[in-house]
């Protein structure tokens, strides 16, 4: 079993480990454990989520006036779709949240940053395509 956290209520749910989920709904607000849209998170979500998960949690740190951000979303977005309850992709605005900008030194963006065990295990600078996306995180997987 591995600890998931709800995306839609923070929720933690124990889940057990398969190869492909056909249904997992959070066990407090029924919400989709596996919906993969990256939501935008809060100071609070987002160290909920990088230290009370057990599957890795992708971060897209970004800023609604950078034009790459707005550039590689849709590629995040995709790629977060091939990871359900395997990876969580999740989004921090850096200007609504900067105290987490600040504590991880965000200097350009877009800037992705992988967790594992609320560590940081990877961290790429500069817009990536869906495939390289899917790369970075396909190597911090099992
Ligand atoms: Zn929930």
């Amino acid at each position: 079993m591995i600890n998931v956290v709800c995306p839609h209520c923070l929720h933690i749910n124990r889940v057990p480990i398969k190869d492909t989920y056909k249904k997992a709904l959070c066990g407090h607000c029924k919400g989709d454990l596996l919906d993969t849209t990256p939501k935008d998170v809060d100071n609070s979500a987002f160290f909920r989520h990088i230290q009370s998960n057990d599957i890795p949690v992708v971060v897209d740190f970004w800023a609604q006036w950078c034009g790459p951000c707005r550039m590689m979303a849709p590629a995040f977005k995709a790629a977060a779709a091939r990871f359900a309850l395997k990876a969580r992709f999740i989004k921090v605005n850096t200007e609504e949240n900067q105290s987490a900008a600040a504590q991880f030194a965000i200097r350009g963006i877009p800037t992705i940053i992988v967790f594992k065990g609320a560590q940081e295990v990877e961290r790429v600078s500069g817009a990536l395509p869906e495939e390289q996306i899917i790369r970075l995180v396909d190597s911090h997987i099992g």
